[in-house]
C-alpha cells in the first residue's frame, strides 16, 4: 500500500457526506508564505506561493480528479466538487489546477485513471483539451498567465530559449 492510499483512508473517514457538483468539499486556509515554489507549495498568485494548513496539503493528485480549486476570500484554495462524490470516497484534485509549473515530481504518476498523463505536470504542460475540461475549476491566475503568454509571444520565446 502506498502512502497515498493511507492518506486517502484518512480523508475517507473525514468525508462521510456525498457532495454534488459545485459544492465546497474543503475550505482552505493559508498557514504561511513561502519565498519560492517547492514540492509542498501551493501557488496562490502569479508570483506567490504558500503552505496551506489543515488537511488541504494531504489531498492527493489525480489526472481525473473529482475536485477542482476555487480561491476563497482569504486567498487560500477551497476544494470544490467537479463530479458527484459518494459518501466516504477519497477526494482528489489535479496539481495542474494549482501550480503553473511542476518540476519537482520526477516519479511517475500512479493515480490509475484512464486519463493519467504518466507524470504529474503543471498547468503549463496540460493539453488544451484538458484545460477546457477543467474550465471553472482552476486557480484564476493560471488563466491570467496563459493570457499574458499569448499576448507577448516574443517574450515567451525568449524565456524558453
Ligand atoms: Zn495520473
Amino acid at each position: 500500500m502506498t502512502a497515498g492510499h493511507q492518506q486517502g483512508r484518512v480523508l475517507q473517514q473525514l468525508h462521510r457526506l456525498p457532495y454534488r457538483v459545485g459544492e465546497t468539499v474543503m475550505v482552505g486556509a493559508i498557514d504561511r508564505e513561502l519565498d519560492r515554489n517547492h514540492s509542498h507549495a501551493s501557488q496562490v498568485g502569479a508570483e506567490r506561493f504558500v503552505l496551506h494548513g489543515g488537511l488541504v496539503p494531504k489531498v492527493n493528485h489525480s489526472c481525473e480528479p473529482n475536485c477542482g480549486i476555487r480561491l476563497n476570500s482569504s486567498g487560500a484554495h477551497d476544494y470544490v466538487a467537479r463530479a458527484p462524490i459518494a459518501a466516504g470516497h477519497e477526494i482528489t484534485f489535479d496539481y495542474a489546477m494549482r501550480n503553473y509549473s511542476v518540476e519537482y515530481f520526477a516519479a511517475r504518476c500512479r493515480c490509475g485513471s484512464h486519463h493519467c498523463r504518466g507524470r504529474i505536470t503543471g498547468w503549463r504542460d496540460l493539453p488544451a483539451r484538458r484545460k477546457a475540461d477543467y474550465d471553472g475549476f482552476v486557480a484564476p491566475y493560471l488563466i491570467e498567465i496563459d493570457d499574458q503568454a499569448h499576448t507577448a509571444p516574443a517574450a515567451r520565446r525568449d524565456h524558453r530559449r
